[in-house]
């Protein structure tokens, strides 16, 4: 999904991102340090496919992006509520999760 596209976007979302916060990005479930050129950004929602706005995509970290996927995966009953609440839910539980297990 390297389009020059998706390369645009995501370089819209990080300016976003540092002019909202005034800091860099940092990963959603555990805080560690995301990159423009190696983080992944994952999509809270598919509303704006293609045209994805700010509140549409998330940094993550390559393993915490599994994480949130490997949650997906297990239980279809997340496809049936909407895309974005799921998402909420699913990484607010992986980072309790995170910090339960004694994150520094
Ligand atoms: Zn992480
Ligand atoms: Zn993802």
């Amino acid at each position: 999904m390297a389009s020059p596209q998706w390369l645009e976007i995501r370089r819209h979302w990080y300016g976003e991102w540092v002019s909202r916060y005034g800091a860099e990005p940092s990963c959603v479930v555990c805080g560690g340090a995301w990159h423009l050129d190696c983080g992944d950004l994952h999509h809270r929602s598919y509303r704006n496919l293609g045209q994805e706005r700010f509140e549409d995509l998330l940094p993550v970290d390559r393993a915490c992006h599994d994480r949130v996927h490997a949650v997906w995966d297990t239980n279809p009953a997340w496809r049936r509520i909407d895309r974005a609440l799921a998402n909420d839910l699913i990484i607010g539980s992986l980072r309790r999760t995170h910090l339960e297990n004694g994150a520094t």
